[in-house]
């Protein structure tokens, strides 16, 4: 429940203004919380005087199984002047209705913007059985205050028993700030995602430096919260008979309980095509050598209008940049044809590209591991083999 301290409270009123329910009454004297309140965490946030405070016990098995429902949070990207859902959202929602109906629960897509937001319908052709629109002018730009505002009087309210995140730059923030609001835990970057007898969600991601994949479960507290990186799940083929089901949630915002604004919007320098978008990617690791046999990376990249990838290995080395470093810590990419030249198929590897279509490795040794996930193997030494490969290949 919602503590106040009326010792340290100065009567400011904040905690009023930020309430998301309409929840709080700051009167000259005192002030006071009523039923309406959520438990969302948005007053305690913004008291300057630290005189508020959630208490929250453990929930029993029955209060967890009140908690129905996947709930993917749809990230927009402003696209020709609208705010368009991103692709890592299709995905989610197309892996969100599979455990969804594993669980025999609906799935919504939660999306937050002003009027500016399009294509909402969308998100129920890619499987949602609801969207749950929140708009308000200060959700126009992303801000993490605004936003955790937002999706956490949401999930208060909703009562959800999955939350998922693309685990995009924004949604890397958002996710931990929602579930530190919530008191709930969060598995980051998570490589598969599944259901278990009892009904729980079992998250799976490398750990201990990408040794083991652990499986991770949230037994104590609802909604059990997960970031997924774009490319780890396939986006299905849209179904444009499904209904459209599009709900208005509406949230009050103050512009006090917003402590950043966007100053400038600065466009990130050009630098190629980006390697989580690419459909093709041919991608060096160590074996090439040193980095003048990169050209025939490059060649072969062009040749095939793809894009050129790397291991860690040779980002280390400074023969590419970080990003374009597939793997566990850099990108995970989906291609429909990923060609690695010289990579030995790490786990910390294997864990960025597994999800490709198609997958063809170049290595001199026969037992690379990179062969056990190849759906092509040629083995010999990559810088004899691309060139006969690029004669064979018409520009
Ligand atoms: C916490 C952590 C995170 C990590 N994150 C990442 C990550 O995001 N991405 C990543 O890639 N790695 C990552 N790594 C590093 C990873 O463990 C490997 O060290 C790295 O992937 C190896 O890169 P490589 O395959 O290019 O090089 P190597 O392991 O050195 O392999 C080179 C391969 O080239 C072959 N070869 C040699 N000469 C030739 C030739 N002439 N022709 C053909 N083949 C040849 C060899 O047989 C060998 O299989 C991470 C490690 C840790 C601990």
């Amino acid at each position: 429940m919602l503590q106040i301290d009326h010792t340290l409270c100065n009567l400011c009123g904040l905690c009023r203004k930020s309430c998301p329910f309409g929840a709080i009454a700051a009167g000259k004297e005192t002030v006071a919380v009523d039923e309406r309140c959520t438990l969302c965490g948005a007053c305690v946030n913004v008291c300057p005087q630290s005189a508020l405070s959630i208490e929250r016990r453990q929930a029993s098995p029955e209060e967890l199984a009140r908690f129905k429902g996947v709930f993917v949070w749809a990230e927009c990207e402003e696209k020709n002047g609208r705010l368009l859902p991103r692709r890592v959202v299709h995905e989610l929602l197309t892996h969100g209705r599979r455990l969804a109906d594993r669980l025999a629960q609906p799935l919504a897509a939660v999306v937050l913007g002003d009027e500016h937001m399009g294509g909402l319908e969308h998100l129920c052709h890619q499987g949602a059985d609801r969207v749950i629109r929140c708009r308000h002018a200060l959700l126009g730009a992303y801000s993490t205050d605004g936003f955790t505002t937002a999706l956490a009087a949401v999930v208060a309210k909703e009562k959800p028993s999955v939350l998922l995140f693309g685990a995009t730059p924004n949604g890397r923030d958002l996710a931990p700030r929602v579930a530190a609001r919530l008191r709930l835990g969060l598995t980051a970057d998570c490589t598969g995602l599944a259901v278990d007898e009892l009904g729980q969600l079992v998250q799976t991601r490398p750990a201990f430096g990408g040794n083991i994949m652990a499986s991770i479960v949230t037994p104590y507290t609802r909604p059990q919260c997960a970031t997924v990186r774009p490319n780890v799940f396939a986006a299905a083929e849209p179904d444009l008979a499904r209904p459209v089901v599009i709900e208005d949630f509406p949230v009050a915002l103050s512009k006090a309980s917003i402590r950043t604004k966007v100053v400038e919007a600065i466009p990130a320098a050009e630098s190629g095509e980006k390697i989580e978008e690419a459909r093709i990617l041919v991608a060096a690791g160590r074996g090439c050598g040193e980095p003048s046999h990169l050209d025939l990376v490059r060649s072969l990249a062009l040749r095939l209008g793809g894009a050129v990838a790397g291991s860690r290995a040779i980002v280390e080395l400074g023969w590419v940049p970080h990003t374009v470093q597939v793997g566990q810590s850099g990108t995970t990419v989906g291609p429909d044809l990923y060609v690695a030249v010289g990579i030995s198929g790490a786990i910390q590897h294997i864990v960025g590209m597994s999800s490709s279509k198609k997958i063809v490795a170049i290595n001199k040794d026969p037992d690379a591991p990179i062969f056990k996930i190849a759906d092509l193997g040629v083995v010999g030494d990559a810088m004899a083999i691309l060139p006969k490969l690029l004669d064979a290949i018409q520009p």
